[in-house]
């Protein structure tokens, strides 16, 4: 059995970078990876703008203004101050060529058609220049950088459509199980609903990858080996949950050996996830994830989202993280490696209850994974714990 950081290394070493790339819609970039630097079609902002709402006037010596007319956002008049005038302006519209400053109007008193200044302004307050975010042709955005909700708002803002982003990989998600029943179905005696397939799903939706075929399989050898033979054939990743430990009923590992997969490692010293596979075949990836869900989850976590950021290039591969205090003694005499749903609050890593593997209530409920190693045996209270941020931790 190998360690957490040989399998995080052996997966490191056989991740090989996808050079292929694709254009799609900015809207349903989310998660991807940019696969070239992005350049600004556009400078922004594109035009003076006032950042306040108040009045852009045209400096000189006196504090008193006359007010000659007003520009709202979208406009596009052009209104010709000569000093000692001004216009009423608003937040986002365009500052007259002929104004070097705007005065915010809570600094400003009005009579009439004229404004006494409560302020000395300077030149260029309160105006955003041309370019001051972005200058036209410059650098955004390097590639390998994660789309995230505010890079599609910064895409959008430099009136791009599309982006040009690393291929999505072909993915396969396949849950094995006598036991497992479809939501929606009713239940017999000795089933269960099956979860982890919209689980692995809505993982690989975070990380741009919705194109993805579901395969349920029962626990037979047959048809083990004919569905997970077509599904390598068709796809670049196969995530299977289930069948893999050593219960008479188990019947991945032998099929993926019949299909020759190549075994890159299977079982890791850690609590959960002991009995995963990782296997190669060709150009296709394949994990086999134990199937009970806090297992399958963290595994997808740990390995295989850190396997789709290396072949996507992405440049901050895997979970972020950080050094935080334990709020409570945790020791670990299990002789494995601990991933422990935790919440991060107040600055320290709480560990939650329902640690089993079976148990998805402290998954749900949890900001982080909280690592403690092997030989990490003794954890008091206010020891600095490795703690790993859940993409979605609430
Ligand atoms: P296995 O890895 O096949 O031995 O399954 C371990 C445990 O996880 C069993 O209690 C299964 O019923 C449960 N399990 C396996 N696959 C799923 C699934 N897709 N959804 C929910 N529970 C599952
Ligand atoms: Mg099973």
């Amino acid at each position: 059995m190998i360690s957490v950081e040989e399998a995080i290394a052996l997966v490191t070493q056989h991740a090989q970078a996808k050079s292929e790339s694709e254009l799609v819609n900015v809207e349903q970039s989310l998660g991807k990876t940019l696969a070239a630097n992005l350049f600004a079609p556009i400078s922004l902002p594109s035009f003076r703008q006032s950042s306040m709402d108040g009045y852009a006037i045209h400096l000189h010596d006196s504090n008193s203004y006359t007010l000659t007319g007003e520009v709202k956002a979208g406009d596009a008049s052009n209104p010709r101050l000569q000093s000692g005038e001004a216009i009423r302006i608003f937040t986002g519209a365009k500052v007259p060529d002929s104004a070097n400053a705007v005065v915010i109007q809570e600094r400003v008193k009005k009579s009439a058609d004229k404004i006494i200044l409560e302020i000395q302004p300077k030149i260029g307050d309160n105006i955003r220049q041309i370019g001051e975010q972005i200058a036209e042709g410059s650098t955004c955005l390097p590639k390998g950088h994660r789309i995230n909700p505010s890079t599609i708002g910064l895409l959008q803002s430099l009136g791009l459509a599309e982006v040009q982003v690393k291929k999505s990989l072909r993915a396969a998600v396949v849950v094995t199980g006598n036991e497992l029943v479809e939501v929606g179905q009713s239940l017999e005696e000795g089933q269960i609903y099956e979860s982890n397939s919209a689980v692995i799903a809505s993982a690989l939706a975070a990380k741009g990858i919705q194109d993805i075929s579901q395969i349920k399989i029962k626990d037979n050898l047959e048809d083990t080996i004919s569905q997970l033979g077509d599904a390598l054939e068709r796809n670049d990743l196969l995530l299977i949950s289930g069948g893999i430990s050593v219960g008479d009923y188990d019947f991945v590992g032998k099929a993926l050996q019949e299909l020759k997969v190549d075994e890159i490692f299977y079982k890791v010293l850690q609590k959960p996830g002991k009995p995963l596979f990782f296997g190669k075949r060709g150009n296709t990836y394949v994990f086999a994830l134990p199937g009970n869900p806090a297992s399958t989850l963290t595994c997808f976590y740990i390995y295989v989202n850190l396997l789709i950021d290396l072949i996507s290039e992405n440049s901050d591969p895997g979970l972020l993280r950080v050094k935080l205090p334990l709020a409570a003694d945790y020791p670990n005499p299990f002789g494995r490696a601990l991933f422990l749903k935790a919440k991060i609050q107040n600055s320290q890593v709480h560990i939650l209850d329902h640690q089993a593997s079976s148990t998805m209530i402290s998954f749900a409920q949890a900001n982080a994974l909280a690592y403690i190693p092997t030989d990490q045996k003794e954890n008091p209270a206010g020891a600095l714990i490795e703690t790993i941020l859940l993409p979605y931790g609430s």
